[in-house]
């Protein structure tokens, strides 16, 4: 990860093919387009390697997650729970619906805790929303059951962990509904884009139709088409959708580098007694995009993360001073600092944030080094990133 790093020729040929009809939009303008229907042809390719019956592009990660609660209908004064550790995107996309970001410790698979998420359901909740975060999942069966006995919907974010696998099944097809980001950071970019992934007919007909305007999509003349229920544009361009879709016939490719690169460091760190990697649910096999580990308290992770960085260490992060992935520094949620006033439901839904703590989100975090795997590394630089990474290590535990 990211994709990025390996952009070329492919990615180019399909960018042309859309420079040369001109026509820049997903919909429409069938004369003038030559055949070429990139974000149609993306949301094939995505059903295909992701097993999925339904994928529905949008304008980014943080819109499908939005469109995938619209599709279930939630909305105003619902709860929905998420975890502590993920990125900003989850709560963001939840309030935009009015409804409410109902935070939840992790456990040491990085990923909503089960028992932590029983005991947050009221009668209010309407879905869970695990974030596979760094490459791996949560305890999907557990979840999943919990979805079954309290009537809940399961939204999986999948956004970092395009790629992996939980009983054999792509991750973001588990789920009622799944949301990947293909924004430009992401293992498969479109430079700025999303997907809404589901078996289910009504939510992705809802998907579709609430991302362009409530568009119902039937015929070829938009001026024509009806609009069974209001939307708002979250459309994504063919310019786009083309980049992904040479993206995406390398996932295999992508997948495999990381493999390889993330193998020779975790085998090099593995010599370190204190050094405990994070739990990967049973029968789950991750997209290797980072790799995770635990050192034995806050003081050793963070004279470890600063030795990183002197070192030339590069893309590992400390999430627990970070400011966009984790609980402790999301001041502008906790102060609910916007820009329009909100709702009564959501202001109070929030109080709770003001002094509620997450000591066992903590635990985890407090301890926790991700490094990114990157696809452009050779062998060797890869070998010689794991020697200084183990010296870093071993300094911090002295
Ligand atoms: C990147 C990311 C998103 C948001 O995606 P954008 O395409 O940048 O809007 C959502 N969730 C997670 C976990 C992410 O990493």
């Amino acid at each position: 990860m990211p994709g990025f790093e390996l952009f070329g020729d492919a990615e180019r040929k399909e960018i042309n093919d859309v420079l040369e009809s001109g026509v820049l939009m997903r919909y429409g303008f069938d004369a003038m387009r030559n055949g070429h229907w990139k974000a149609k042809e993306l949301e094939l390719e995505l059903e295909s390697q992701l097993q999925v019956k339904h994928a529905q592009l949008v304008s980014s990660g943080t819109a499908a997650v939005t469109i995938a609660l619209a599709s279930a209908g939630i909305g105003a004064g619902d709860e929905v729970i998420m975890p502590t550790f993920t990125f900003v995107a989850s709560f963001e996309a939840i309030m935009m619906l009015g409804a409410i970001p109902v935070l939840v410790d992790i456990d040491d698979t990085l990923t909503l805790d089960p028992e932590a998420v029983k005991n947050a359901i009221t009668h209010k909740t309407k879905a869970i929303m695990p974030v596979h975060m760094c490459g791996s999942m949560a305890k999907l069966d557990d979840l999943q059951a919990i979805c079954k006995a309290h009537n809940l919907i399961l939204i999986e974010d999948s956004s970092q962990a395009t790629g992996a696998t939980y009983h054999g099944k792509p991750l973001g097809s588990i789920g009622d509904l799944g949301c990947l980001s293909l924004d430009y950071v992401k293992i498969i970019t479109c430079g700025e884009g999303g997907a809404v992934l589901t078996n289910n007919e009504e939510y992705y007909k809802n998907a579709d139709h609430y991302s362009d305007h409530g568009h119902d999509h039937i015929g070829n003349d938009r001026g024509v088409e009806m609009h069974p229920f209001l939307g708002y544009n979250f459309r994504i361009s063919e310019l786009h959708a083309a980049v992904g879709l040479a993206q995406l016939r390398r996932l295999d490719e992508f997948v495999a580098i990381q493999k390889r690169n993330y193998t020779i460091i975790r085998e090099a760190l593995s010599v370190i007694p204190e050094v405990t990697f994070r739990t990967v649910p049973e029968g789950g096999e991750e997209s290797y995009s980072f790799l995770s580990f635990f050192l034995p308290d806050l003081e050793t992770a963070r004279k470890v993360s600063e030795a990183f960085k002197q070192n030339g260490v590069d893309a590992c992060f400390h999430y627990y001073d970070n400011n966009w992935h984790y609980v402790r520094k999301w001041e502008h949620l906790k102060d609910l600092k916007t820009l329009y006033p909100l709702s009564q439901e959501v202001n109070d839904g929030l109080k709770y944030l003001q002094t509620k703590e997450f000591p066992q989100s903590n635990h985890y975090i407090g301890r926790n080094i991700s490094c990114l795997i990157k696809l452009s590394w050779t062998e060797d630089e890869v070998k010689e990133r794991a020697n200084k990474m183990v010296k870093c290590i071993k300094e911090g535990l002295s």
